[in-house]
């Protein structure tokens, strides 16, 4: 769930270029999206976070103690301890939950690890996203376009969005599988010029107009063949491994995992 602003000649802009919106297919997730929405994190007819889809899980994170922007490389559990290090420092922590996708968590606890095997199991599939704005007079054919067929498979006018920039259109494509596959080494320059002439052929946009094009590798999108169980759990370390790609590709099994993981580390810590 994340959200680019940047800055553009006619003011700032901003793209959704993750998740677009959160449909709800049970009943305590669409409950807890009924609650943001009242607080005004969320737009409760549209399901998209206001002003950006980052809006939810900053207010989520509202008051808690979160390092931001910090890489951890290596993951070493030692004397019933976890030492954790990066390129800004090391950590040291009783508890760790690795929420981040398989492949990484794999790689971080390494092959030999306990988890690997069932984190192997586990199918993650590429996207690539483009985000490009236009001058506010540019064609708007739809809000938004589903078409699985085509190498741009989503579309969106995010500036259609409420709480929206009017500073400019912003658009974000993003690409099928088949073609995040087969491009997802290339730069991201050498991506964005892929996808512009698809974007501008689909809403009638002159390439030539564009006030921002940036396209972005999500190298783990979409779990395309999910674990089946809502977490991973050592007890004897007191690690716990979860994310979307536990039972599904949408946020809100992400949610489902986080939600299972804290009830598991509350009724532990319980009987302790
Ligand atoms: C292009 C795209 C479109 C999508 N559209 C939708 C949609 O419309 N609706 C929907 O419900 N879902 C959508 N999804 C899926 C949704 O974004 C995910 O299901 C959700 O974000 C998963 O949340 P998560 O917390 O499990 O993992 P993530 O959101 O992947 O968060 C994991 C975090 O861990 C960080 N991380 C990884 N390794 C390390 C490390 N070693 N050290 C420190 N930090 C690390 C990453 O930087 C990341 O911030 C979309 C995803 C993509 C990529």
């Amino acid at each position: 769930m994340a959200t680019r602003r940047v800055t553009v000649e006619t003011g700032t802009v901003s793209f959704d270029h993750g998740a677009q919106y959160l449909p709800a297919s049970d009943s305590a997730f669409a409950h807890t999206m009924r609650a943001a929405a009242g607080r005004g994190w969320l737009s409760d007819d549209t399901l998209v976070g206001v002003p950006g889809m980052s809006s939810l899980p900053r207010a989520l994170a509202d008051g808690l103690n979160i390092s931001q922007q910090v890489e951890i490389t290596r993951l070493v559990h030692q004397d019933d301890c976890w030492h954790l290090t990066g390129p800004k420092g090391q950590y040291s922590a009783r508890s760790v939950v690795l929420a981040i996708p398989a492949p990484q968590a794999r790689a971080l606890l390494g092959d030999a690890d306990p988890l690997a095997a069932d984190l192997s199991r586990v199918i993650m599939s590429p996207c690539l996203a483009l985000m490009a704005a236009l001058p506010t007079d540019s064609p708007r054919p739809f809000p938004h376009r589903v078409d699985p067929a085509h190498p741009l498979a989503w579309i969106a006018q995010d500036s259609s969005k409420p709480g929206r920039s009017a500073a400019a259109v912003a658009w974000v494509a993003q690409a099928g599988p088949a073609f995040s596959a087969m491009h997802l080494e290339q730069t991201p320059e050498a991506i964005a010029a892929l996808m512009l002439p698809l974007l501008c052929d689909v809403i009638g946009a002159d390439p030539d107009q564009m006030l921002h094009v940036q396209a972005h590798r999500w190298r783990y999108a979409q779990t395309a063949k999910p674990l089946g169980q809502p977490f991973l759990q050592d007890h004897g370390r007191s690690l716990y491994v979860g994310g979307d790609w536990c039972l599904g590709p949408r946020a809100e099994h992400a949610w489902h995992s986080g939600r299972e993981i804290a009830r598991e580390i509350r009724e532990s810590a319980h009987v302790v």
